[in-house]
């Protein structure tokens, strides 16, 4: 079973992503998370994209999606995999849909955080406060949430059309969405 959690920067997927990791044995795949690593490193990967993550931009399809087809590549398609951070863009989801076909896999739910932007900008203002990750400063956040409705918020209607959009209340506590999410996951299964 593959899933990918969606939502605007901080809604909260990273959470339930670890959650889900916890309560199912699912892989939590999060392209935010890879590139933080390779920045970390010191790759030439994670230079190349460590300006464009603090201003609060997207990195290239191009490199996100060669990131997904590599733990897809040596972890195998018969996982569940939780797709988070990613795809943010209708090109990455395309490119996803293409990889699981030829793996003759599939996106089975995509679970949508719905959240009160204006409580998610607080609620960032606070881990900016006590972690201090560049991105989450208040200009590069702005950033952020402009290109989740330019270019992450059309992946919607596509979704939609399919009929894989599940929503949730994303503004219920974390044990609440985790609970809504199970409901949405267990009426899959049966
Ligand atoms: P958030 O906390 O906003 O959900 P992430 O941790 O998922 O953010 O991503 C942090 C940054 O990494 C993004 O602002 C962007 O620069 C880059 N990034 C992560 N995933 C993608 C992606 N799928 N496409 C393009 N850029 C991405």
């Amino acid at each position: 079973m593959n899933v990918i959690l969606f939502g605007p920067p901080a809604a909260g997927k990273g959470t339930q992503a670890k959650l889900l990791v916890q309560t199912y044995g699912m892989i939590q795949l999060s392209t935010g998370d890879m590139l933080r690593a390779a920045r970390a490193s010191g790759s030439d990967l994670g230079n190349k994209v460590a300006d464009i993550m603090d201003r609060g931009d997207l990195v290239s399809d191009e490199i996100v999606i060669a990131l997904i087809e590599e733990q897809i590549e040596a972890r195998g398609a018969d996982q569940s995999y939780i797709f988070d951070g990613f795809p943010r863009t209708v090109a990455q989801a395309e490119a996803l849909d293409a990889l699981l076909d030829r793996h003759g896999s599939r996106i089975d739910a995509v679970i949508r955080l719905e959240v009160d932007e204006e409580k998610v900008m607080a609620r960032i203002a606070k881990r900016f406060a006590e972690e201090g990750r560049a991105d989450d400063n208040p200009e590069s956040f702005k950033v952020r949430l402009d290109r989740y409705f330019a270019d992450t918020a059309p992946l919607l209607p596509f979704y939609e059309g399919q009929g894989r959009l599940h929503r949730v209340d994303g503004m219920k506590s974390i044990e609440e969405v985790a609970a809504q999410i199970n409901a949405v996951l267990g009426g899959l299964k049966g």
